[in-house]
């Protein structure tokens, strides 16, 4: 018996970057202490009230099939937070909810792409980005960002292969360089888009993680509502990762077929979950910035911590949760100083290459560990690199 092409496409054979999480991994489980400044999983876990109103949803019965856009409250609590954020009028026929920001990027390329069609997405890159685009039979393309501008694409690269394309998927803030992308850069982008007509999927659930800057959604940008799908997610701005909860934001007709498409694929979310997430977006910023400062605090650790050695190029930490950092003066590729730095100190980074050529010679450090660990394991991380270049 044969498999479809489709399902046993979606992510290459053979070395993908991932061997050091997975080394790491089974370390731990032959209890090894190991430091994991791998993956995007909070140290904190969902807060109390969240869970209380999720608790008491149930418990009044909303445990039946919710309604597969998403419920009304809901849908209208995440458009008033959108039109209030961006000044995009924004309403519930607006938005579908979906289990999460993962479901949303695939629901979002089914939407635009047709079979063979090019999909682009930008270099560094969320791992899952160029397996999604397959999972739909489209085919990825990568548009490489470089250190040297941030880790911003440029308009120019976008371009070159704009013509054969018809979307682009770009992230900011950033996972995993922590870049948030300038108006600039966006203006950029939104004019390519327009350009070559192509859709844009801007995946933002980070945007309640910023540090420096201004998160601008391209859907504001004039003449781009109409061709951008905003992809948000309840996971990383409320500690949520496991509830899978999030939303595409975009025109109320593409909204009508991704309805369609949920009717056949997950017949939307669960109810007492969608009522959790609505009592959490109507408490406001409290609970967001709650979730969001120890990132804040992390990020000045490193950059103190990178401000007194020069062997380790850190990029800026605009937002999000990570810090890529450029290794290259070791003379490791990321890969080898990542398996090198898990070996002798017992500490899991990811390897900049795992998330695209862009990133390579860099690692990126994902600051979800508690304060002091942090330190002490981006200190010895540091002492570390020193010690090879010398
Ligand atoms: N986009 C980016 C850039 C991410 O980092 C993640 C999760 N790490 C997602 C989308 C998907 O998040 P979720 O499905 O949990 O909403």
């Amino acid at each position: 018996m044969i498999l479809s092409h489709r399902i046993t496409h979606i992510t290459p054979s053979g070395s993908d970057g991932w061997e050091v999480f997975y080394r790491a991994r089974t370390m731990k489980k032959a209890g090894q202490p190991v430091i994991e400044l791998t993956i995007g999983e909070h140290d904190i876990r969902t807060h109390q009230s969240i869970l209380d109103a999720m608790h008491a949803s149930a418990k009044g019965g909303h445990t039946g099939y919710a309604a597969v856009p998403g419920t009304q409250a809901l849908r209208q609590a995440v458009a008033t937070r959108i039109q209030i954020r961006t000044g995009v009028t924004t309403t519930a026929d607006n938005i579908m909810i979906t289990p999460g920001g993962q479901a949303a990027l695939f629901a979002a390329h089914t939407a635009v792409c047709d079979e063979g069609d090019t999909a682009l997405y930008i270099d560094p890159y969320y791992a899952t980005y160029p397996g999604t685009i397959r999972g739909i039979g489209a085919n990825p393309k990568a548009i490489p960002a470089y250190p040297d501008h941030g880790f911003q694409p440029l308009a120019s690269d976008i371009s070159k292969h704009a013509k054969d394309a018809v979307s682009l998927m770009i992230n900011t803030p950033n996972n995993p360089t922590g870049a948030v992308y300038s108006r600039a850069t966006l203006q950029g982008i939104a004019d390519t888009c327009i350009e070559h007509d192509l859709w844009l999927i801007s995946d933002e659930v980070y945007e309640s993680q910023l540090w420096d800057g201004t998160h601008i959604s391209p859907r504001a940008l004039p003449n781009m509502a109409k061709r951008t799908l905003v992809i948000g997610s309840m996971s990383k701005s409320h500690a949520m990762t496991g509830s899978r909860i999030g939303w595409i934001c975009a025109p109320i007709d593409i909204i009508e077929h991704l309805i369609n498409l949920a009717t056949h694929t997950t017949y939307g979310v669960a109810g007492y979950i969608q009522d959790a997430a609505e009592f959490a977006l109507n408490q406001g910023a409290k609970l967001e910035d709650e979730v969001s400062a120890p990132f804040a605090r992390r990020r000045i650790i490193t950059e103190t911590l990178l401000a007194k050695q020069n062997i380790v190029k850190g990029s800026p930490i605009q937002g999000a949760m990570y810090a890529m950092l450029d290794i290259s003066a070791t003379g490791l590729t990321g890969e080898g100083f990542a398996n090198q730095l898990l070996d002798t100190h017992s500490i899991a980074t990811m390897p900049g290459e795992s998330f695209g050529a862009a990133a390579a010679g860099h690692i990126r450090v994902a600051m979800t560990i508690d304060d002091d660990t942090y330190t002490y394991a981006l200190q010895t991380l540091l002492d570390f690199a020193a010690t090879i270049a010398a």
